[in-house]
């Protein structure tokens, strides 16, 4: 994007009040980009700048992701209105009438309206999330039902740096680079009262959200699960452009598509639900399990589980009402400080990460099936191996290990455990919750 001219213009824009004065309103800023016109009242001009570069810079990524063939943005433009003062903007004739009451953001065709944010991030996130939504109405012919349209529009909100060099699609590394975004930590709370919808549930949300925060936190998560695993991502852009469609109908063709994949799906969303956190990498947490694994026949096997990664599987499916033995040994490096930090399979207690020691080998069985209808996720039964446990399966499950760690913090690990899976032979343990 550079190169890209940039045309800036001070409006004092003109307009009758009630009594039939002239009035001034504030005055607006006008800047001009390739693809955005912004008209704001924001104050800063290098702020209104940097927002007309962060969504001409976005353009090119969303044209990627979407796999549109090359140039069907090349002439594609909004026009923005960026408001601290939202009813200057209405007494100025640039909300439309049949722009409904919005309390953060608003797309009607190619026209973006967004309120100022607590935070220049937060400002530029709603500006991008609903340039998304411009997107899909031009390039799709609308935006599909609030799964999908709100949970896309998040996934190419989200954002690390600023200008010419932000980059969409960026999980947040941590909380102070996205302040008053705020959607892992109500992610976080969720998890904490084991109150996780089902995917099937957000897949079911209303088609007005109300901006609620939450909502499009688990949208978004979803739209992470279906962008980031290989096998999802074809059916997911697919879906994009049958957009025009916000019926029940969108979603049901989508999963008909994701049938076989389905129950690894659903698996992998708890998965991803009970690890999200800031600083999560995708390239360490996709977790392999597949519906083809093998059921597993009881005979001793051996894997190893990598320090550096997230849940890990021995590539099996365990049977209903199956006793599994696991046993750990080997030592690993969990964190880099004056010195390296080693552990062994049972964790070290100078510090813990969700209630466990950092560094213990845990283990969690993830059921195959799951009811449709629930609202919420089973919390998922989490054990220690520590150096060695058996375990209940009840029905049939995938079984994946960890080294137990914040995933932001799995950068600097190094090393794996040796693991042994076999029958169980003593009484088993239940699971931990
Ligand atoms: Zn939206």
């Amino acid at each position: 994007m550079n190169g890209t001219r940039y045309r800036y213009l001070m409006l004092g824009l003109v307009f009758f009040c009630c009594g039939g004065h002239v009035s001034v309103a504030n005055e607006f800023q006008k800047i001009t980009g390739q693809h955005l016109s912004l008209t704001t009242d924001l104050p800063s001009q290098q702020q209104a700048m940097d927002l007309v570069q962060s969504f001409d810079a976005a353009v090119g990524q969303w044209e990627a992701f979407f796999a549109l063939p090359p140039e069907s943005l090349a002439t594609w433009r909004v026009q923005a209105y960026v408001m601290r003062d939202k009813g200057a903007f209405r007494d100025a004739g640039l909300i439309p009438s049949r722009v409904p009451d919005f309390s953060q953001g608003y797309a009607l065709g190619d026209s973006l309206f967004v309120i100022e944010q607590p935070s220049e991030y937060y400002t530029r996130h709603l500006l991008l999330h609903e340039g998304v939504h411009a997107l899909a109405i031009d390039q799709f012919g609308g935006t599909g039902p609030s799964w999908y349209m709100e949970g896309v529009a998040e996934l190419l909100s989200t954002h690390a740096s600023s200008g010419d060099s932000v980059m969409v699609n960026r999980l947040p590394a941590d909380r102070e680079s996205v302040p008053y975004w705020g959607r892992l930590k109500l992610i976080d709370a969720r998890r904490d009262e084991n109150q996780i919808p089902t995917l099937q549930s957000v897949m079911r949300y209303p088609a007005d959200l109300n901006a609620d925060a939450e909502a499009y936190g688990w949208c978004w998560a979803a739209a992470m699960l279906f962008s980031h695993y290989d096998e999802y991502r074809p059916a997911y852009l697919a879906a994009a452009r049958a957009g025009r469609d916000t019926s029940p109908q969108f979603t049901r063709q989508f999963q008909q598509r994701l049938s076989i994949e389905w129950p690894a799906l659903v698996a992998r969303w708890r998965l991803m639900c009970q690890q999200i956190d800031y600083g999560f990498d995708w390239n360490r947490e996709q977790v392999a399990i597949h519906h083809k694994d093998p059921l597993w026949d009881g005979s001793s096997l051996r894997t190893r589980v990598d320090a550096s990664r997230g849940w890990q599987s021995p590539g099996i499916r365990i049977p209903a009402s199956t006793s599994v033995q696991i046993a750990a040994r080997g030592e690993c490096v969990i964190a880099k400080r004056e010195k390296d930090w080693s552990s062994q399979p049972a964790g070290v207690t100078i510090e813990y990460v969700r209630g466990k020691p950092l560094g213990q080998l845990i283990a969690c069985l993830v059921p195959v099936t799951s009811s449709v209808n629930a609202s919420t996720c089973e919390p998922l039964g989490i054990v220690a191996v520590a150096p060695s446990v058996t375990i209940f399966c009840p029905t049939e499950s995938w079984l994946v290990l960890q080294v137990n760690d914040a995933p932001a913090d799995r950068g600097d690990n190094d090393g794996e455990y040796e693991v042994q899976v076999s029958r169980g032979r003593s009484r088993p343990i239940p699971a931990d919750r």
